[in-house]
């Protein structure tokens, strides 16, 4: 996955925050988000990118997953899927359709997929991915009515937290790319100058 830095959301047309309504439902939500957070820094910890994902059910925290395909070398390691992978062995049953399933980042389209295959009730997430959403971003997989089930998906819940924390560590991300570009530079002048920026994976150059 890219999981670049999501577009601000201080944009005029973006919805207000689900949760700033005071609903039992908005407040349940804002919850949950508040553990899916817990999850996007346990990521950041380990130097992935800052996604997390929590798996409820009747109320009841099932499972949790934080992004990791880096460390695991493996490509479908994003926090949904960790989350579901975890609710599935925990209810043995890969069908969750009671379940919700709170995300940090909009899912994307592999995370769509697995979704409908899990028959999750409902999605709940915090940030926009412009790059690669599938809940309405890019392609809106739960609008098609030509796939077979059709998860209920709200977004925009604790929005500037989830928003802030993938921010925070692109930003420090750079930083680092920078702090270790000039300490090339200061070892070897002549050759320093010569070499072009190292790219980030997974940001724009
Ligand atoms: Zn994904």
């Amino acid at each position: 996955m890219n999981r670049d830095l999501p577009a601000s959301d201080d944009s005029p047309g973006a919805p207000p925050d689900p949760t700033l309504q005071s609903t039992p439902e908005a407040s349940a939500d804002a919850t949950y988000m508040g553990l899916a957070l817990e999850q996007a820094r346990a990521a950041m910890l380990q130097g992935e990118v800052p996604v997390g994902a929590v798996v409820i059910c009747e109320g009841k925290v099932v499972a949790v997953g934080h992004n990791c395909p880096v460390g695991g070398h493996d490509p479908s390691a994003h926090a949904e899927m960790q989350a579901l992978r975890a609710a599935a062995q925990a209810l043995g049953n890969y069908r969750l359709p009671e379940c919700e399933l709170y995300v940090t980042l909009e899912p994307c389209v592999m995370c769509a997929g697995a979704i409908m295959h899990a028959r999750i009730k409902r999605v709940v997430y915090g940030a926009a991915d412009p790059k690669t959403g599938a809940c309405g971003s890019v392609v809106d997989l739960f609008a098609e009515p030509r796939l077979n089930h059709h998860a209920e998906v709200v977004g925009g819940v604790r929005r500037d937290e989830c928003v802030g924390i993938l921010q925070r560590f692109f930003s420090e991300r750079r930083a680092a790319a920078r702090t270790r570009r000039l300490a090339a530079a200061a070892e070897a002048p002549d050759a320093a100058s010569d070499v072009p920026p190292t790219p980030i994976p997974g940001q724009p150059n």
